[in-house]
């Protein structure tokens, strides 16, 4: 057979395996969840390859994993019937970093000061390399229907290279998909008994949509006829009965054969009042390699003109990175047709970018499943199933900020308000949905941010508008003279401290029907007028005013009487159409 061929790992592989192999992670476990994931992810995509290129399938052999453990070796062998990898793919995949769950990790690991990573391996997972947390050999035996040559991936932990050889022993030829076998490290041996590994795949892969066999030791009982031992029967001194029925015995005829460990009907198909909420937790942390509960969820069907299934979940953190917002590169939303997962890269099609942050499966019966992006965009059905989805994100949403806990809503409010204040200036359709979801600070609330429908409550029985004031900070709103009259008359006054607000209130414009204003700008009108003395103190002023705005010229492009202070003697205000003073501090910030 030709021989094997020595490859070297890429550095940041060589680095991860090291951390892997050497750490004190106590949760070794873990690496069958990532071997079973990257097993059900190779089943996916032969599936979905399959329905254009149905010769991918000339082997008939069903879409499953298997399981076996040899508990006298520690050996593990787990083996899918997916899509496989080409000699070239094993070099870039098993070789490099290029992959979600693993490039997540190390970034994390970066950013933590923890340089030893262990309590973050559970947390990110880290992909195929979970392996050598219990290996100190992997063999990776991989038949791609793409090509007709079977290949055979071999490392060793504490190693910086690995090889690949074409597998030519037909004992050893599989029809199609993947095995990997796992020569348990002496101290890890105990992993490779067959009722452990049944009850790490319970616990691990409830989710996985393929049937997962595992190698048991099944029993049965039978009855058999035994020969009676006379001298056994005179001892006993037992009546005539008892020694009759002592001709039979029941015994546990053994055998081994591969047994269904797990549930393969996916959580969405299931009525939501069977589902419990751990369940929806679990689902979420191991769908998208998430390790806090999500804040909250939705499972809906919607019947009728459009049919699909989704669950949905807003996250507990936001994600991380700065660019997210603007241009975000989410794998957020698992797009099924007809429970065949088609791809995880089309948030994009299926929600507005500033909801980006929501995760979760949408599974249509209405869409072909040969789906392209170009299809979704033109797509009648994606348009209504987009507007369902994005009035679902919004109860959702809306079911937190009506919890009992305050502290849910201002979790979320601190991870995701920005993105719904991006929706005010996004989507024009939704305001009536985003506008009670905003929260501010405010002259009577500096600490507690606060809702505009408690904003509006909290109105005088004659104010008119919603008064608000944009400013770099608390401190410094609240410490602004165009306060002082409002205060004095026990009128609140919105802090707009975070730059997008004042854009993005001015694309609401009104809420309840009561305009926003801002204090700083000039005839700010409280409805306290006083004609008469106006007029006195116009008279009494008027060539002090003159005479200031002569010494300032140019700078400034008028000097008023106003009767808007009542301790400072005057302040700088602009104009009624002009930039507000933190619009234009936002401008120049900008263009420096
Ligand atoms: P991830 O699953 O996040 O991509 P992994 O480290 O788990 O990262 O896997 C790396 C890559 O190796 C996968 O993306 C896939 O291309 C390939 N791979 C791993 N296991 C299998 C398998 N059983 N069948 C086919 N390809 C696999
Ligand atoms: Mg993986």
């Amino acid at each position: 057979s030709p021989p094997a061929e020595k490859y070297e790992y890429q550095a940041e592989v060589s680095r991860l395996m090291d951390l892997i192999v050497n750490s004190l992670y106590s949760n070794k476990e873990v690496f069958l969840r990532e071997l079973i994931s990257n097993a059900s992810d190779a089943l996916d995509k032969l599936r979905f390859l399959s329905v254009t290129e149905p010769e991918l399938l000339k082997d008939a052999v069903e879409f499953d994993i298997r399981i076996q453990a040899d508990k006298e070796n520690g050996i593990i062998t787990i083996t899918d019937t997916g899509i496989g990898m080409t000699k070239q793919e094993l070099v870039d995949c098993l070789g490099t970093i290029a992959q979600s769950g693993t490039a997540k990790f190390l970034k994390a690991l970066k950013d933590s000061k923890d340089s030893g990573g262990d309590n973050l391996i559970g947390q990110f997972g880290v992909g195929f390399y979970s392996a050598f947390l219990v290996s100190d050999r992997v063999v990776v035996s991989t038949k791609s229907p793409k090509s007709n040559k079977q290949y055979v991936w071999e490392g060793e932990a504490n190693a910086s290279s690995y090889t690949i050889r074409e597998e030519t022993d037909p004992e050893n030829l599989i029809p199609r998909g993947t095995r990997l076998t796992l020569y348990l490290k002496r101290d890890d041996k105990g992993f490779a008994h067959p009722e452990r590994v049944q009850k790490l795949v319970k616990n691990y892969s409830q989710f996985v949509s393929f049937p997962i066999y595992t190698w048991q030791e099944k029993g049965y009982t039978k009855e058999v006829e035994v020969d009676e031992d006379p001298a056994e029967a005179k001892t006993d001194g037992q009546d005539e009965k008892a020694e009759k029925k002592k001709k039979t015995k029941t015994v546990v005829e053994r055998y081994w054969d591969w047994e269904l460990t797990n549930e393969t009907q996916p959580i969405w198909l299931r009525s939501p009042k069977d589902v419990n909420k751990e369940e929806y937790n679990e689902f979420y942390k191991k769908t998208f390699s998430e390790y806090l509960d999500p804040l909250a969820s939705s499972h809906f069907t919607t019947e009728g003109e459009v049919e699909f299934r989704s669950i949905l979940f807003v996250p507990a953190i936001a994600p991380s990175g700065k660019d997210d917002i603007i241009n975000p590169k989410t794998k957020n939303i698992r797009l099924y047709v007809k429970r065949v997962f088609i791809s995880d890269d089309f948030d994009g099609e299926l929600f507005p970018r500033y909801l980006s942050f929501i995760k979760g499966v949408v599974d249509s019966n209405d869409l072909p499943l040969n789906v392209s992006r170009e299809l979704l965009q033109e797509s009648r059905i994606v348009r209504i199933m987009r507007k369902r989805l994005v009035r679902k994100a919004f109860d959702m949403i809306l079911g937190i900020s009506l919890s009992e806990n305050r502290q849910d809503y201002e979790k979320f409010w601190e991870n995701f308000g920005k993105y719904l204040k991006m929706g005010c200036i996004e989507d024009r359709e939704n305001h009536k949905r985003i506008a009670p979801l905003l929260r501010f600070f405010s002259s009577q609330s500096e600490n507690e941010m606060i809702s505009l429908d408690e904003y509006v409550e909290n109105m005088k029985p004659d104010q008119k508008d919603i008064y608000f004031i944009a400013a770099d900070s608390v401190t410094s709103a609240k410490n602004t003279p165009f306060l002082e009259r409002l205060l004095e008359k026990d009128l609140e006054v919105l802090y707009f401290v975070d730059p997008i607000d004042e854009v993005a209130i001015q694309n609401l414009k009104s809420y309840k029907e009561k305009d926003f204003v801002d204090i700083s700008k000039e005839d700010l009108d409280i409805g306290d007028k006083n004609e008469e003395k106006e007029k006195e103190v116009k008279q009494e002023f008027g060539q002090t005013c003159d005479w200031i705005k002569k010494c300032l010229g140019d700078k400034v492009a008028n000097v008023q009487i106003s009767n808007r202070l009542s301790s400072s003697p005057c302040v700088l205000v602009s104009g009624k159409f002009g930039w507000s003073a933190n619009m234009e501090r936002l401008m120049k910030a900008q263009t420096m």
